[in-house]
């Protein structure tokens, strides 16, 4: 089975290469908008557009007109357009009209990994030297990256590259096409989660997994006040924003990590992982980054653990919400109605004197679901 594999590296350009990046996104953005103008014209009148294959024909005239464009790596430049096709196929199918790029805090591009053979050697234009611990890409050439101190190479074939930088920083998400063998799901162990708002996660063993992403909101008020002190254009004005921007993506970071971390404990100790359907409501959205940041990130941890699953030959089961795991006892099948008070977190069973752990009894009996389904999915296919 063939799997792609995003790996994220920090990169360390020099200020040349950083020149460089900074021009690149530039002139995406630049081709960006300017066909996106074009797509909207032609819209407007013939209720049709170009493709992007149809566009990328017009890139070299373009070129030839702003010589600018010819600085930098064409073949992002290609990339942009399928990315500007897209926005228009989302918007056929129902999201917002495409709108212009605008200097941003997360700006990147896309660049695509080409082989060429020469003299019987194959070279390509992404290169990631372990040993060294040097990453090649196209146009920029040579830099120092961090992470993966324990991979010594790829194992498959690197298809493309996004350059990306944030506030401060620069890296490059490499992905790869990875060539996964089917070995037979023999499982050994299970565990079931029951999901919740004040505990993030209790498993079945009586683990409690705590959502200890902190925001300091004084900090982002007292800020945002000061921003909005500032004159705009002023250069405290640009210091302040930097300072938040730094502040997000610190609680950016922090999110991150935690998820793996969650998400990597769980499915290495686990060969079954049993979990509710989120309801809709804890999967909205909310819109504004501090909101967003703030928001349990319970559909995240699923979306994670639906891919590592697959990576890894294991099985991520998902058991209707409606299935009344806190009610019943795990030990004799009692439903005790009166659990439904969120407030009762032990409860004794009045049939077989068990002493429940709301969260934990919930687990279990979640736990036994999902290999339920299993049994009855193994079943039907034999
Ligand atoms: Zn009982």
């Amino acid at each position: 089975m063939k799997i792609y594999k995003g790996y994220v590296f920090r990169i360390y350009p020099s200020d040349e290469q950083k020149i460089l990046i900074h021009q690149t996104i530039g002139c995406n953005r630049f081709v960006y908008n300017y066909f996106l103008e074009e797509k909207k014209k032609e819209y407007q009148e013939t209720k049709r557009i170009k493709s992007a294959y149809d566009q990328i024909k017009l890139l070299p005239s373009l070129s030839n007109t702003y010589p600018f464009l010819k600085e930098v790596d064409s073949c992002s430049l290609r990339n942009t357009l399928f990315f500007l096709e897209n926005a228009y196929q989302r918007f056929f199918h129902g999201s917002g009209y495409p709108k212009f790029k605008r200097k941003g805090v997360l700006e990147s591009y896309k660049t695509n990994n080409t082989k060429n053979a020469y003299h019987g050697k194959i070279y390509e234009s992404i290169k990631v030297d372990f040993q060294r611990r040097i990453i090649t890409l196209p146009k920029l050439k040579e830099m120092p990256f961090r992470g993966y101190r324990h991979q010594t190479e790829f194992h498959g074939d690197i298809k493309s590259a996004v350059i990306r930088k944030d506030a401060t920083k620069y890296y490059v998400s490499i992905l790869v096409e990875e060539e996964v063998p089917i070995s037979p799901f023999v499982p050994k162990t299970i565990v079931g989660l029951d999901l919740g708002i004040k505990d993030l996660i209790v498993t079945s063993n009586n683990e409690k997994i705590k959502n200890t992403i902190q925001i300091n909101h004084k900090r982002l008020i007292g800020l945002q006040r000061g921003l909005s002190r500032c004159q705009k254009g002023s250069k405290n004005h640009y210091k302040m924003k930097l300072k938040i921007r730094r502040l997000y993506q610190k609680i950016r970071n922090a999110r991150k990590h935690l998820l793996h971390d969650i998400t990597n404990k769980l499915i290495n100790e686990n060969d079954m992982i049993v979990t509710e359907h989120l309801d809709v409501k804890s999967m909205q959205k909310n819109h504004g980054i501090a909101k967003r940041l703030a928001e349990n990130p319970l559909s995240e941890i699923i979306r994670i653990l639906t891919y590592k699953a697959k990576w890894k030959n294991k099985r991520l089961i998902q058991i209707d919400r409606y299935y009344p795991s806190s009610q019943t006892c795990s030990v004799c099948n009692y439903q005790n109605k009166n659990i439904k008070n969120l407030s009762i977190r032990t409860w004794e069973c009045p049939m077989c004197h068990t002493m429940h752990d709301r969260d934990c009894n919930a687990a279990v009996n979640i736990m036994f679901e999902g290999l339920t389904q299993y049994m009855s999915e193994l079943r039907t296919t034999l």
